[in-house]
């Protein structure tokens, strides 16, 4: 890394670990992480201990896991050489701070995270009644400050972590920032994440079973594209479509060239084109992005020892960062390691005599 670097405004983002990515990944973070290594000094991490605040009673599959979201990375052009790329629970300190902010985080900060109403309003397949589904806001906090970092990069729904974030700095900073602001506080980045639809015309998510995954294999992207739904007043052939009602007319929007588009708008809204002939068009878009990471990807699963060689090297990387913060943060708790007296004890005035 060269010494420019260090001017450049630190990044954290992450994702939770819970297997291959898709397409949803990519348009909403993975794609703009690509762009922001050249611009910034960037830490990704894999964020293993939050896939646990969901499902956390079967663990068999979190270290595969965490593997196959690194390996979607690589494969997608995140660079180790450009970046820092790790394995949050591999980097203790997290832990250390997470527990430290627990102690100055107002529950009431937490409960109103629109996220958490949400999340336990619609999901009701999983134990989020648990103090680590509360409370993962507040490790995302530390995930983001033992780093210092300037800019997260967030989808809107994120943005309220991040100005959690914030206060949680502010607070740390006037209870204990005696000699000097610890923490800096981060700044939202807001992604444009164009709307990605899955098959079913839902958003794009695992949970509702409608992916295209980055390592679909060309037959398997052009199965699913064909079962996508479409603009339901084409009923028939004849029918004239509307491109901007049409989930497959949103896919076009992201991935398609010019000349596609065009073709696509003139030929549905004339019923000069079939949806079948369409959706080919659009299968051939993915296979184009998809076909150069598979490639990649395919390295790295011959050799996944290389892969977890990279999140390994990152992980120690990100240890000597989080320890300096530690450090800092210790020393302005007054819990610093090292043997400092108090002031009675070294002038020998113990108030007990
Ligand atoms: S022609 Fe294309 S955009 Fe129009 S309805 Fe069919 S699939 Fe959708």
């Amino acid at each position: 890394m060269t010494t420019s670097t260090n001017l450049r405004k630190r990044v954290l983002s992450g994702m939770r670990s819970t297997g291959k990515l898709h397409l949803g990944n990519y348009v909403g973070a993975l794609a703009n992480w690509v762009r922001m290594q050249d611009e910034y000094e960037c830490f990704f991490e894999v964020a293993d201990w939050h896939a646990l605040t969901t499902d956390y009673a079967d663990t068999s599959r979190v270290k595969e896991n965490s593997l196959e979201v690194a390996l979607d990375w690589l494969a997608a052009g995140l660079d180790p050489e450009k970046s820092v790329i790790f394995i949050q629970s591999h980097v203790p300190a997290h832990a250390e701070l997470h527990l430290l902010f627990s102690m100055i985080t107002p529950l009431g900060w937490l409960e109103r995270v629109p996220t958490y109403k949400e999340q336990r309003e619609n999901i009701k397949d999983k134990d989020l009644g648990t103090y680590g589904f509360l409370g993962y806001p507040v490790l995302q906090s530390a995930d983001i400050l033992i780093y210092k970092a300037n800019v997260v990069p967030v989808g809107e729904d994120q943005v309220a972590h991040v100005e959690l974030t914030r206060e949680i700095a502010r607070r740390f900073n006037s209870l204990y920032g005696q000699r000097g602001e610890v923490f800096p506080e981060p700044q939202s980045l807001l992604t444009p994440a164009p709307k990605l639809p899955g098959t079913d015309g839902r958003k794009m998510s695992k949970s509702y079973g409608n992916t295209i995954l980055l390592t679909d294999p060309e037959p398997l992207v052009r199965q699913k594209l064909k079962t996508m739904v479409t603009d339901p007043a084409r009923v028939r052939r004849s029918d004239p479509g509307n491109p901007d009602v049409c989930p497959v007319g949103d896919v076009h929007k992201i991935f398609s060239d010019r000349a596609t588009l065009d073709k696509v708008d003139e030929g549905c809204r004339s019923a000069g084109i079939g949806c079948i002939e369409c959706k080919s068009w659009a299968a051939n878009a993915l296979v184009q992005l998809l076909t150069p990471m598979q490639e990649r990807r395919k390295q790295f699963e011959e050799n996944p020892r290389l892969a977890w060689d990279i999140l390994e090297a990152g992980s120690q990387r990100a240890r000597a960062v989080a320890a300096k913060t530690i450090a800092e943060v210790r020393q302005a708790m007054g819990m610093s390691l090292d043997y400092e007296p108090p002031e009675s004890v070294a002038q020998g005035t113990d108030a007990a005599k």
